[in-house]
């Protein structure tokens, strides 16, 4: 912590500092809201939390600019909670270690929640800074943005008092997101029976590791290893030849993260062996040659475990593979109207097999309606296919770009003004809460920016401390020029 009271500017890393030591993964927000909400009433300011627990706090207008527009600076208060398997970390109970490693800050073995911590703590310390200008400010705080958007789902009209919104939740210093991709999930249910493991049969783990994972949709363009999909692949390309009877498999634990690791848990004849080991090397060259330059650290290996239970009958076996093997991942279409911008992709997020059914959890994203619904009715038809029970639920919009947009071209113009080049003009394939903001305020000018960000949602999550000064330069530049209403 005294690392980061090192750092400028100063007021925005001690909040950010603060947030990192009170744990707030998604659903467990509580101590952290209630942690600022004490401190805006220590600061006088009006405060208020909604039916969802949303933070709304407001700060009057410096003296003088009073009739400017009124500004809603916007975070969400949650972080991904992701880990190494090798760190020991509740996330729920102990505070994340930041540290600095050269122009970067990072977390020993976790997210940082720099995404999006630094946001929040931006908006926090624009009500503190007394030299900060700015008319009418509200600073909002939402719930869960990282697992369900519950607070964006939940904003209740006529609360907030804004004409404009700076959402601070994209990742990239130097570019302005003006638009954002949509979602769904999917859920398809494969039912499966078992049987007894043959008496002289070996129990081995069969694990893939040391992928990169990352964002499901900023990081999707990427072209990343998903190690489901990639374990998946080894079983459709070997299992006849080794006999494999499958007992358990499980690979990533966020919808929304690309899976880093997946495992398997299968029975094999003693005489197989030697040619199961031989394929795993095989296959991980075949790995290493296709994800190396990205993915440079994957492992495959198989090491002998226990398992009392039962494996797949060779029937459901063959379904279960099938279909993970052909569901569809990763980018699907890039838009012709965002040149270098992804229009829709899937995330295959989380494996598991039950004792009566595999499950698999995808998210879908589309800046467009339309593409949503065709990768739902691909994976519908792939589940009629295998015999599995297909669901979509949580969709939520996208924020469509307006090109008239007031803040969107002052955001411009003063990027330019301080840093004398000019911002990339962005749509982000990821999930922002601006496309829900708009059902209950159709009204509301948004743009976002943020801080440069790599590898959010996964351990690998590091901000630039560079970029948080130039972004905090932005905001309260911004923040300065909002003209009158
Ligand atoms: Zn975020």
């Amino acid at each position: 912590m005294s690392e980061l009271s090192q750092l400028s500017p100063q007021p925005l890393w001690d909040f950010f500092a603060k947030i990192c030591s009170i744990p707030h993964p998604s659903y467990h927000e509580e101590a952290l809201a209630t942690y600022i909400v004490d401190w805006a009433k220590t600061q006088q300011f009006w405060c208020e939390r909604d039916a969802v627990g949303n933070i709304l706090i407001r700060k009057p207008a410096t003296a003088g600019m009073e009739n400017r527009k009124p500004v809603a600076l916007q975070a969400h208060l949650d972080m991904v909670p992701q880990k190494n398997n090798a760190t020991e970390h509740d996330f729920a109970r102990d505070p994340i270690q930041p540290w600095v490693d050269g122009e970067w800050l990072k977390a020993r073995g976790t997210t940082l929640g720099a995404d999006n911590g630094i946001g929040m703590a931006s908006a926090l310390a624009v009500l503190a800074d007394k030299t900060v200008e700015h008319g009418p400010l509200e600073v909002l705080l939402t719930m869960t943005e990282e697992a369900g958007m519950e607070g964006a789902f939940g904003l209740q009209p006529n609360w907030l008092q804004a004409e404009i919104l700076i959402n601070t939740d994209s990742e990239e210093e130097g570019e302005v997101y003006m638009g954002c991709a949509g979602g769904i999930d999917f859920l398809s249910e494969l039912p499966i029976s078992r049987v007894d493991i043959p008496a002289q049969h070996l129990i081995l783990e069969i694990s893939l590791k040391g992928l990169r994972g990352g964002h499901s949709g900023a990081d999707i363009h990427l072209g990343l290893g998903n190690a489901t999909k990639l374990l998946a692949r080894f079983f459709a390309e070997s299992r006849d030849k080794l006999d494999l009877q499958l007992i358990d498999f499980k690979g990533g634990n966020l919808r929304n993260a690309i899976p880093r690791e997946a495992s398997a848990v299968v029975a094999v004849a003693p005489e197989q062996e030697a040619a199961l080991q031989q394929a795993l090397q095989d296959y991980l060259s075949i790995l290493q040659n296709e994800v190396a330059p990205k993915d440079k650290n994957v492992t495959l290996s198989a090491q002998a475990t226990s398992h009392s239970g039962q494996a797949l009958v060779a029937e459901s076996q063959d379904r279960f593979i099938n279909l993970l093997n052909v569901t569809p991942n990763g980018v699907i279409r890039n838009s012709d109207v965002a040149p270098g911008v992804v229009e829709t992709s899937l995330n295959i997020g989380i494996v598991t097999l039950e004792e009566n059914q595999a499950k698999i959890y995808c998210l879908i994203r589309s800046l467009i309606d339309s593409g949503k619904e065709y990768v739902v009715s691909m994976l519908h038809s792939l589940g009629a296919l295998a015999g599995a029970k297909t669901e979509a639920s949580g969709s939520y919009p996208g924020w469509q770009p307006d090109a008239n947009s007031a803040i969107m071209a002052l955001t411009r113009e003063i990027y330019l003004d301080l840093f004398g080049k000019k911002p990339n003009i962005q749509v982000i394939h990821a999930g922002l809460e601006c496309g829900l903001f708009r059902e209950p305020y159709p009204h509301l000018d948004m743009v976002s920016i943020g801080p440069t960000i790599t590898g959010p949602h996964s351990p690998d999550e590091q901000v630039h401390i560079g970029s948080v000064g130039l972004y905090w330069q932005l905001l309260t530049a911004l923040l300065k020029a909002v003209p009158t209403k």
